[in-house]
């Protein structure tokens, strides 16, 4: 699947890798946090390297919705289960400032955005009250949202929570600019190098082992969806979410709005012209990472639903993508644990990452540089604790056994006959765990065991990839890596 942002993007030229060079910060990942921490690092004289794994916006920026929101379906009242009114207007300062940076960015390059209203709305009186909660906790934390019942949807609503005057764009014209100004600044956008380790070297250095030789830098930036070094215990305390997105071409008038259910199954909305063309985005129908097969059942429901509302929408684009959900209800941004004070990461976005990624990397390269950002040491005070950790540990123990279980119960009913095309399941040979799938006429077999934490992997038809139910890692069907927190491909059957 290919989304629409990554089918139209620009396109976005780079640099080779220097095997033995040196750097004074190198950020790992081309995502929406590593382009923007890198050009503020580049603009402020730091010699910067990005080393990206894929391509620009490959992963989760590539294959996002891109609504610049504040109103962030229900998340500020969530934040405010966690943690006092404080943190909650830190939470808002942080994301209006990587709002405001980033449109203001787009207006300096002349890179092309909507205006729009973000709206919530409920179908259901459960869905009301959480819109009333919703608006409570923004008025409190310094949004000014407004109730109301009327929406222009194709379907009654029972209310909705409205913020006038956010944004959307499409995020690989946005990467495309922040790739050029940090190239101007002397950046060296590096693709198709993957990370694979870190390590101290003296005081004030950091080695970075990758899949094209060694470099070294003072400063390490993880911007890598999930950090992908296990020292930080960050796999702790996230909870890979992946969900699904489809775009339709519509000739007739459809809501302009960006809109947000506030109900299960979720749905999200907005427009998006491309090349002349005008597009319904529709997304939802999210689960976490590996722990659902039949995945491409739920891109058949977002069109099925997309086009009972919309008549004559044509699919046009499909596609997934998963960010992570933090334990503690907002990102975690800041130093490594046990990272020796020179390695640094953000994560935990909950799929608002457009405005919570400028707002780390505006953080991050405070950090560095020796800047003071008040709001960002309220909002980001919250660290992987032991304790969280613990929790999820045990949760994740859980659904490791539940799957062995599953893959061990299951085996009597494995078949000897190969997958049909575009299927895949787990089977035993002796003590291993094997994947079969039949892809494009091939039939693959891997490893099902993730090289990450040992996950037992699943098949995701959608996709056709294998999925790891434990930390989100995810690897082609014969076995390349993807995403997520593992830094190699899966194991050779014969190992
Ligand atoms: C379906 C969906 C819809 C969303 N919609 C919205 C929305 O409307 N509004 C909003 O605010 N947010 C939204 N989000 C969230 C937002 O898109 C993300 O939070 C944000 O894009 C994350 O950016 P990132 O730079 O941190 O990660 P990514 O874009 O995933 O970038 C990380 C990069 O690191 C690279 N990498 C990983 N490991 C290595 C390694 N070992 N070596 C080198 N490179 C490596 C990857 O290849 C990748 O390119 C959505 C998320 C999803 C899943």
């Amino acid at each position: 699947m290919r989304s629409l942002w990554l089918d139209t993007a620009p396109t976005i030229p780079t640099d080779p890798l220097r095997a033995g060079a040196r750097y004074d910060s190198v950020v790992v990942g081309a995502g929406l946090t590593g382009l923007t921490t890198a050009l503020l690092l580049a603009r402020a004289g730091h010699r910067v390297a990005i080393l990206e794994a894929r391509t620009t916006g490959a992963v989760t920026t590539g294959n996002t919705t891109a609504k610049l929101s504040l109103l962030q379906g229900t998340t500020v009242s969530t934040v405010l289960e966690h943690h006092d009114a404080d943190l909650a207007r830190a939470y808002v300062t942080g994301n209006r400032e990587g709002q405001s940076w980033l449109l203001r960015f787009c207006d300096e390059h002349g890179i092309g955005y909507e205006r729009r209203d973000a709206v919530d709305y409920a179908t259901t009186d459960t869905g009301a009250r959480k819109l009333d909660a919703e608006h409570e906790a923004c008025t409190l934390a310094g949004l000014a949202t407004e109730l109301g019942n009327a929406a222009e949807l194709p379907f009654p609503v029972r209310r909705t929570l409205r913020l006038k005057d956010q944004a959307q764009v499409h995020p690989l014209e946005v990467l495309a600019g922040l790739a050029s100004e940090f190239r101007r600044h002397g950046g060296s956008l590096i693709e198709g190098v993957r990370v694979e380790g870190v390590a101290r070297t003296g005081a004030d250095g950091v080695e970075l082992r990758t899949s094209a030789g060694a470099v070294t830098a003072s400063n390490v930036v993880l911007a890598t969806g999930i950090p992908i070094l296990d020292r930080g215990g960050y796999f702790a305390v996230l909870q890979p979410m992946r969900s699904y997105c489809v775009a339709l071409t519509v000739d007739d008038d459809v809501p302009e709005d960006m809109y947000l259910s506030a109900d299960s199954p979720t749905r999200s909305l907005r427009t998006a012209t491309v090349d002349g063309r005008k597009y319904l985005v529709v997304g939802g129908n999210g689960h976490k990472v590996g722990h659902t097969s039949n995945t491409q059942a739920r891109v058949d429901d977002l069109t099925r639903w997309a086009q009972e509302y919309f008549p004559t929408a044509r699919p046009a684009y499909a596609w997934s993508a998963q960010d992570y959900a933090p334990a503690a209800a907002v990102p975690y941004v800041g130093k490594v644990p046990a990272g020796g004070g020179h390695i640094y990461a953000a994560t935990g976005y909950n799929k608002w990452g457009m405005t919570n990624a400028v707002a780390a990397s505006l953080a991050l390269a405070a950090e560095i540089l020796g800047g003071n950002m008040p709001w960002a040491d309220t909002l980001y005070r919250t660290k992987v604790s032991p304790a969280d950790a613990l929790q999820t540990a045990q949760k994740n123990a859980v659904v490791g056994l539940d799957l062995v279980t599953g893959w061990l119960s299951g085996l009597a009913k494995t078949a000897s006959t190969a997958p049909a095309e575009g299927e895949g399941r787990v089977i035993r040979e002796g003590a291993r765990p094997i994947g079969v799938c039949t892809v494009d006429g091939v039939q693959h077999r891997v490893s099902a065991v993730c090289p990450h934490l040992k996950g037992i992997l699943s098949w995701n038809d959608a996709e056709r990839s294998w999925d790891c139910p434990l930390h989100g890692s995810r690897f082609t069907a014969d076995g390349k890596l993807l995403e997520g927190p593992s830094t190699s491909d899966l194991a050779d059957t014969r190992r």
